[in-house]
């Protein structure tokens, strides 16, 4: 179908469709006209030019984990790198080269073979393509900044079949979109990250009673003022997961969950946060760092729906605190989650380079995620999760830093809400850069196409 493709294509009638089709979000249920299943980058310039002919909308597809699912279109041609998986390491220069086919969990282990880590996601099953290009918000981002910040450079290959080294000194502009906005732009092949000595950190999670929750995060938010870049931490509001050694009035209960972690062996704050209020679980302990990026990747089981809806926020105050606890009392269901997350650190600091992430001057940011399953009374269950994140989500407005992250942008969100995921210079250059590099618009259109952000 594809003169000289070696990889494997896949129409709807074809057998095995719905297995290359399906990503994580069961709730996503476009139906592309091809998969492209490219074993090479020549592969992906020739479903490039085959899109390009037949008018077909053309998407990329790396680990799937996009809650939006924007890796699928309707009718479209999708361009699945999952067979770019190579991995290296230059240890010396400390640089890797990730094949944009690879999720966390099988970059992770390469890297640490070396002592060598970077700024990766928290869910190992997520693509590293995907999480690179939007935000990259990771457990090492206080320490080293989001992932964007560390993208050396990539292979790109563009809308007119170009193969592009980029870099500071290849197509700048489409390096610096890369570092943070960098879909609809092009298929990146490989991704060239920077990389930093870690060994053994402390990990691990506080688990308190939903009853002490708003205590514990007000003094939690309290210590993260004056806490190192080596320390992190996020706020979890779910149902108890099945844990040995909680107790058993706990189990199946909404908690707060305090994932802990630090690069640093010997950390006050660790310490500190251990003794805020009374947990009824402490897992904290030194760990392999690729154990801890694989321990909540049973929170998001494949096979279910999910929703979500994200805001960058300018504080965490107690009304905030209040009103996410008190969500929890009409959970959607046990796998749902209001989360908040701190920034700070090398994301926040004044010489943090020039990316389109827009929200640097953010203190959290928070991810409410409504989960439910599919089959019989989905419609309702779907309906039910999304009107409980819509609701958590606007009991934050007051501390609204200006946009969602375009990393958790839900299933129905349309501008102008999706285009405050970025300032109006960011979106005002993005335009120019993909009609640079996509003038016909042959990538679909990523969220911050059109131009007229909500904030400046
Ligand atoms: C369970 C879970 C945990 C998460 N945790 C975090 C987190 O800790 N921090 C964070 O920042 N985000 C997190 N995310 C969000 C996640 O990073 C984004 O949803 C991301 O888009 C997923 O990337 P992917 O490669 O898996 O997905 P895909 O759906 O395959 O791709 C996502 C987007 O990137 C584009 N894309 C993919 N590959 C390429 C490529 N090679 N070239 C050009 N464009 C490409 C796709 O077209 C699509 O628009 C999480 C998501 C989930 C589901």
């Amino acid at each position: 179908m594809i003169r000289g493709f070696k990889g494997r294509l896949t129409a709807p009638d074809d057998a095995g469709y719905e297995d290359q089709r399906r990503i994580w979000n069961e709730a996503v249920r476009a139906r592309p006209a091809l998969i492209a299943r490219c074993a090479d980058v020549d592969d992906v310039a020739l479903a490039i030019g085959h899109a390009a002919r037949h008018g077909l909308p053309l998407t990329v597809r790396a680990g799937g984990h996009n809650f939006a699912g924007r890796s699928l279109a309707d009718g479209g041609l999708v361009i699945d790198v999952r067979d770019l998986d190579g991995v290296s390491v230059d240890p010396e220069r400390r640089v890797a080269r990730i094949g944009t086919g690879l999720r966390w969990g099988r970059a992770d282990p390469v890297l640490q073979e070396h002592g060598l880590v970077t700024t990766g996601g928290s869910v190992s099953k997520v693509g590293v393509a995907g999480f690179t290009l939007g935000t990259g918000l990771g457990w090492l981002g206080r320490r080293h900044g989001l992932a964007g910040d560390n993208l050396l450079g990539a292979t790109v290959v563009t809308a007119d079949g170009a193969v592009r080294d980029v870099g500071p000194d290849g197509d700048p502009d489409l390096y610096w979109a890369l570092r943070g906005a960098g879909t609809g732009l092009g298929v990146v092949t490989e991704l060239r990250m920077r990389l930093f000595p870690l060994v053994r950190p402390v990990t691990g999670t506080l688990i308190h009673r939903l009853a002490d929750a708003p205590s514990v995060l007000r003094q939690m938010v309290e210590a993260t003022a004056s806490a190192p870049p080596d320390f992190n931490w996020a706020a979890v509001l779910t149902t108890a997961p099945p844990i040995p050694g909680l107790p058993s009035g706990v189990q199946g209960r909404p908690v707060l969950l305090v994932p802990v972690f630090s690069s640093s062996e010997d950390d006050a704050h660790v310490k500190a946060a251990r003794s805020i209020g009374r947990p009824v679980l402490d897992t904290i302990a030194p760990t392999d760092f690729c154990t801890f990026q694989t321990s909540t990747d049973e929170a998001a089981p494949d096979g279910m729906c999910w929703d979500v809806r994200s805001e960058w926020l300018t504080d965490l105050d107690a009304a905030a605190i209040d009103h996410a606890v008190a969500a929890m009392e009409d959970v959607a269901s046990p796998l749902s989650e209001f989360l908040f997350r701190p920034l700070g650190g090398a994301i926040s600091a004044p010489d943090a380079p020039d990316t389109p992430f827009s929200f640097r001057h953010a203190a959290f940011m928070t991810e409410i995620i409504a989960n439910w399953a599919h089959g019989e009374g989905a419609p309702e269950r779907a309906a039910a999760g999304r009107s409980w994140a819509e609701k958590g989500l606007a009991g934050l407005a007051h501390l609204s830093a200006g946009g969602p992250d375009v990393n958790h942008l839900g299933l129905d969100e349309k501008s102008p809400r999706v285009n405050a995921a970025y300032s109006r210079d960011t979106l005002a250059r993005l335009a120019k850069i993909k009609q640079t590099y996509d003038p016909q618009e042959l990538f679909q259109p990523p969220p911050w196409t059109t131009a007229g952000a909500a904030h400046s």
